[in-house]
């Protein structure tokens, strides 16, 4: 993947983003190549998963629904009732048909970069502790206490974004992913914590 390519697809997503999302973007872009080289990840790769992984968050909620009906992506019954929620299933859908992107650990990245899953590869991993800790997001709790973990280690970084997560959601427990949870039991259990 050359620069060339990776400026032309930012142009095409600020054209496609609004202003704040497109900062997050860069945010997302850059936080994944710092956590790329320090975790010796492939920089080309995790700097295209950090700039596509929203790629397909600001379609109306309607289309995201369309898309992922007409490609017969599994819908389940939170999504169907969150679309924002499929942004991250659309984007790798988008990603490759319409981007032409077709390494799979990046398509991977951006398929779970909402909900990680167990046993995440680095590049999944990377983006998906990017997307939580990019210089613009201030409203997570313990954001400077998961900054410093992500580059000390990875895996305590996401855990604790995980388990800061189903405790956001925890007052509904309806709305929490199904594999939110399985991430979390699975890391729990790695870490043995
Ligand atoms: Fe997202
Ligand atoms: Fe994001």
């Amino acid at each position: 993947m050359d620069a060339i390519c990776i400026k032309d697809l930012k142009k095409d997503l600020k054209r496609s983003m609004d202003d704040s999302r497109f900062e997050h973007t860069l945010g997302v872009m850059y936080t994944s190549a710092a956590l790329a080289m320090r975790h010796g990840c492939d920089l080309e790769k995790a700097m295209l998963a950090g700039l596509m992984h929203d790629c397909a968050k600001c379609m109306p909620n309607a289309k995201k629904l369309k898309i992922a009906e007409k490609n017969g992506l599994e819908i389940t019954s939170l999504e169907r009732k969150n679309p924002f929620m499929l942004h991250a299933k659309v984007g790798a859908l988008l990603a490759k048909k319409k981007y032409d992107i077709d390494d799979e650990e990046v398509l991977g990245a951006i398929r779970w970069h909402t909900t990680g899953r167990p046993d995440m590869t680095l590049l999944e991993k990377i983006v998906y502790v990017a997307d939580y800790i990019e210089p613009k997001r201030d409203k997570a709790p313990n954001l400077p206490l998961v900054r410093r973990l992500a580059f000390e280690d990875l895996d305590e970084a996401l855990f604790r974004i995980l388990s800061d997560t189903l405790d956001y959601l925890g007052d509904s427990p309806e709305d929490v992913d199904a594999t939110t949870k399985e991430t979390y039991d699975f890391y729990r259990e790695r870490l043995q914590k």
